[in-house]
């Protein structure tokens, strides 16, 4: 497209980096997957590939803890991982210095949330919150048309819950906490609670009514907290769409009539939905991300 200056979008996550070519609408033109190893073998293989496709400006959506502290000496650093070597790694800046294009920097999930709030299933709504559920939880919130950032950034992975009555790992998987969302509801946790892969469980296994317990409870928390016009549930364990229907009546459940809104209360199908963009949702968002610090 002439005229239309040409895009980079990179999802940086703890075993992949899925880096994207695109246009800010949203029409991706190339995408490569690269493994995230050491932060010296990665690092450049990324910066050749957004250097090659000559992109006009970077979005990075990045695994964390981050600084997204724009007035900070680490700002777009990879801060407290335990992930060997990538701790205190300049991740956006090693980046910026590489391709000498403006680049801007988000948690991977508020990666996705602007993703859906512009293009997505927030549409059109000031107020959104994006769930991932997958190798790790966590949420992307936008609040007044802007992401969230907050003092470090949101957590929501490690909101801690009240464990079922069924529950045979009440203390859930997270090496940092008892009874938190990430460790009871991750990927890994029902991997780990029943010993298979979480793909491979059946519709009508016990292991999806547990599930679904953990994503209302997540669900109810959001909404006393935030008050979100619409809540986007995305991320692998999400391809389980019959998980929809039980968390939307058990987050009416747990709620117990108290938050008088008719979007909740009578419209629930479309408050607690399925992303929009399917799994492009953080791609999108880069693309986004880096038009905007384009504009700058
Ligand atoms: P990541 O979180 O690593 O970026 P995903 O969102 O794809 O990537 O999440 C991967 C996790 O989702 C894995 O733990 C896997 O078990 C789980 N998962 C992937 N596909 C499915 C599926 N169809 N049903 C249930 N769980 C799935
Ligand atoms: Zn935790």
């Amino acid at each position: 497209m002439i005229g239309t200056p040409l895009l980079g979008a990179l999802e940086g996550g703890g075993t992949k980096m899925v880096c994207a070519v695109g246009y800010v609408g949203g029409a991706i033109l190339k995408r490569k997957s690269i493994p995230t190893t050491t932060p010296e073998e990665t690092l450049p293989k990324l910066a050749r590939f957004f250097q090659g496709e000559g992109v006009e400006a970077l979005g990075i959506g990045s695994f964390g803890p981050v600084d997204l502290r724009e007035d900070s000496d680490t700002y777009g650093y990879i801060t407290s991982t335990p992930k060997p070597g990538w701790a205190d790694m300049p991740f956006m800046p090693v980046l910026r210095d590489a391709l000498n294009v403006p680049v801007g920097f988000e948690t991977d999930v508020n990666l996705a949330a602007i993703g859906e709030y512009t293009l997505g299933a927030g549409r059109g709504l000031a107020n959104v919150v994006y769930v991932t559920v997958g190798t790790g939880i966590g949420a992307g919130i936008i609040i007044d048309n802007k992401p969230l950032h907050g003092l470090v950034h949101s957590e929501m992975g490690h909101l801690l819950l009240k464990p079922s009555a069924d529950e045979t790992h009440p203390d859930g998987f997270c090496p940092y906490h008892k009874g938190c969302l990430e460790g009871l509801a991750s990927g890994p946790a029902i991997e780990k609670r029943w010993g298979e892969k979480a793909g491979a469980l059946p519709p009508d296994h016990p292991a999806w009514v547990l599930e679904a317990e953990y994503l209302a409870q997540c669900c109810a928390n959001i909404i006393v907290a935030i008050s979100p016009e619409r809540i986007i549930l995305g991320g692998g364990v999400m391809h389980q769409t019959h998980l929809f229907e039980p968390i939307r009546r058990r987050t009416l459940d747990l709620l117990g009539g108290y938050i008088r809104s008719d979007k909740i209360l009578d419209d629930i199908d479309h408050y607690i939905v399925p992303p929009g963009l399917g799994d492009d949702s953080g791609t999108i968002g880069g693309l986004i991300l880096a038009s905007r610090q384009l504009q700058r």
